[in-house]
């Protein structure tokens, strides 16, 4: 088989709501289509939804490195992902999203030419995939109705974006607390907001609370603040702007920096390099969450097949598709009752993009 044609495509997809944390605001999920055709008349379908503050890519940048990895690709064979990767990351470093686009399409049509689901393709099962619901930032009674609504949708975990002052995320989890009672586990999310003496005061006011854990407290070059917040808290530490690829989950988990890892494919590369964090996890005794940055159901439905068949993915938030405005996405993961997140069975990752949604995009064609 051989990669005849590379489609780019630049889709912009409005929030429903603006979607605030501690690094800045979103409105729209500015995000890069691709689609990988090949001499079989199979193609595969891969997402980059590029979160500039924490990954330095914007949607122009992968827009103009999605076309030279294009142009790396034609003539090549799809199926030989590990050395199409490798070509795409030793052409271009870093620039971890926009290689996740390729990535999920050269898994696409592994699993298209398997004729197989992508979790069987990753060998592993079809389970039960739970996703958590998350609340941004905004005043601490406005949360704290968001929070309420998403526990009587049935979420199992509301997950807290926090990461602004002490005294103010404080009275957030509080009045959060207040809303919802104790029994539902709340993830909290700095996002690098603190530093180790504000991390360590909000943490230590808040254990008790059934705080499932917390996400990057710190700056996500501060490791060493990192790990003496992990060693202050009783509440489970997980590193994410901290974690990218294995290397760094080597790193966080050899210095014993975080209790738990982040995985995200915008921040991986992609499904190969997930793979191989969380088996690094593994080997540690670490579980790994699967989150997402502003995917619709495409990116989304890749990321839940790795979560499918890796069980030490233990948590998933993959909740990004329910805060944009419209579902360009056919087929993929859909939504169930309680934050189930269900999968398809059909080949591939089994999601594509409504060609009626395509046609209207700015787009590029490289042959
Ligand atoms: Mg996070």
């Amino acid at each position: 088989m051989k990669i005849l044609t590379v489609e780019v495509y630049k889709a912009d997809i409005p929030l429903a709501a603006p979607f605030r944390i501690a690094l800045g605001e979103t409105t729209v999920a500015n995000n890069v289509l691709i689609k990988i055709h090949t001499d079989e008349e199979l193609y595969g379908v891969g997402e980059a939804s590029p979160f500039t503050p924490i990954v330095g890519e914007t949607q122009a940048t992968d827009l103009a490195a999605a076309k030279d990895f294009g142009g790396l690709l034609i003539g090549k064979d799809p199926l030989d992902v590990e050395n199409r990767l490798r070509e795409l990351h030793s052409y271009l470093a870093h620039n971890a999203t926009v290689r996740s686009a390729f990535d999920i399409a050269l898994y696409d049509l592994l699993g298209k030419a398997a004729d197989l689901p992508l979790y069987s393709v990753l060998a592993g099962g079809k389970r039960t995939i739970l996703t958590d619901r998350t609340v941004g930032i905004a005043s601490a009674k406005e949360m704290a109705q968001q929070a309420l609504a998403f526990k009587e949708r049935g979420f199992p975990a509301v997950k807290v974006k926090l990461g602004t002052t002490p005294y103010e995320d404080i009275e957030r989890v509080r009045r959060i607390r207040e809303a919802l009672g104790q029994e539902i586990p709340l993830r909290i999310d700095a996002n690098q907001g603190w530093d180790c003496v504000s991390a360590l005061r909000v943490l230590k006011s808040i254990e008790g609370q059934n705080i499932q854990y917390c996400e990057q407290p710190v700056a996500a070059w501060d490791v060493a603040s990192l790990r003496k917040v992990s060693a202050n808290t009783t509440i489970p530490i997980m590193a994410d702007e901290s974690l990218f690829d294995e290397h760094d989950a080597f790193r966080l988990l050899s210095t014993e920096a975080c209790d738990y890892l982040n995985i995200k494919l915008a921040k991986a590369g992609g499904i190969h390099t997930a793979l191989k964090i969380n088996a690094i996890a593994e080997a540690a005794g670490v579980s790994c969450m699967m989150g997402c940055m502003s995917e619709t159901r495409l990116g989304l439905t890749a990321a839940a097949h790795v979560v499918s068949a890796r069980p030490n993915i233990e948590f998933a938030d993959l909740d990004s598709a329910d805060m944009l405005s419209a579902d360009p996405v056919i087929g993929g993961l859909i939504y169930g009752d309680g934050g189930t997140v269900i999968l398809p069975d059909t080949p591939g990752h089994g999601a594509d993009i409504d060609p009626a949604f395509l046609k209207d995009l700015e787009s590029y064609v490289v042959d």
